[in-house]
């Protein structure tokens, strides 16, 4: 039997993987200072170029088995890692926004844009995941925040709360601008070393994504879960207390949660306490 959900599934998983690859290539590039348009990508050990058939998203890692075709070097697993991110992400906005995993009462972050902002909510949820995928990879690989994506994503929200049907433009604004206060003050008492002002930049624009329902639950999460890994890192010995751990993944990992699953914590923390 025929199923049109599978086929819009995997055009939504297809292409999560195609623009993956794009963006394991820019947030390679980006840092590096080499220009996205510059030509195909090379092996940066052998210096040859890879052939298009060897570009393939996800399935060419596969097949290569994580080795280049010609010096056999091995491959980063960033590359597959961030495809399979893209995909998956695009997968969870089609089952939200199409597929029937928003409610009436749902109150995750994107079935809230969904309700407010109709067949915009697509556009807009797609390119910001395309904005934050990106700022994830690069806080992550070199502790830094670009600018022009968190100013891009800004203007996106701005644009989204005002042709939305909200009543809630002030409290959206308001949950952004208090998470980052809160960041900024924490980057005055550790002069700089804890939190970036990137961080705090990032912030305004998640927490106005997210609006205030969701925003405290949210900032709260980011919380546990750089905490957990730091913890993890120092056991393991990768990291020591006191080094500098970019908080940007984390926030963008909560992010991601609160989006999807917003609902289901809020609900449960009100259930608890
Ligand atoms: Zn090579």
């Amino acid at each position: 039997m025929f199923d049109v959900h599978i086929f819009y599934l995997l055009i939504f998983f297809v292409t999560g993987s195609v623009l993956g690859s794009f963006l394991s290539a820019y947030t390679y590039r980006l840092p590096r200072g080499i220009s996205i348009i510059s030509g195909r990508s090379r092996c940066p050990k052998c210096n040859k170029t890879i052939a298009w058939f060897d570009n393939i998203p996800i399935l060419s890692y596969i097949l290569l088995r994580g080795r280049c075709r010609h010096c056999h070097e091995t491959i980063s697993p960033r590359y597959p890692l961030i495809e399979v991110s893209c995909a998956v992400v695009f997968v969870l906005i089609y089952l939200f926004l199409a597929g029937g995993y928003c409610g009436n009462s749902n109150i995750s972050a994107i079935c809230s844009w969904k309700h407010v902002l109709g067949v915009l909510s697509l556009p807009y949820i797609t390119t910001l995941s395309l904005i934050f995928i990106p700022i994830f990879v690069i806080d992550l690989e070199n502790q830094f925040i670009p600018d022009e994506l968190v100013f891009i994503s800004l203007l996106l929200s701005v644009f989204a709360i005002l042709l939305s049907a909200t009543n809630q433009i002030y409290l959206h604004f308001f949950s952004g601008f208090f998470v980052s206060s809160l960041l900024i003050f924490l980057n005055i008492i550790t002069r700089g070393r804890g939190m970036g002002l990137g961080d705090a930049k990032l912030a305004i624009s998640l927490g106005l994504v997210l609006g205030w329902r969701l925003t405290p639950a949210w900032f709260l999460l980011s919380f546990i879960l750089g905490g957990a890994v730091g913890v993890i890192l120092i056991i393991f010995g990768k990291a020591s207390f006191g080094k500098h751990i970019a908080f940007g993944p984390f926030m963008i990992t909560a992010f991601f949660i609160m989006l999807f699953w917003g609902d289901i914590i809020v609900r449960y923390k009100e259930i608890t306490f």
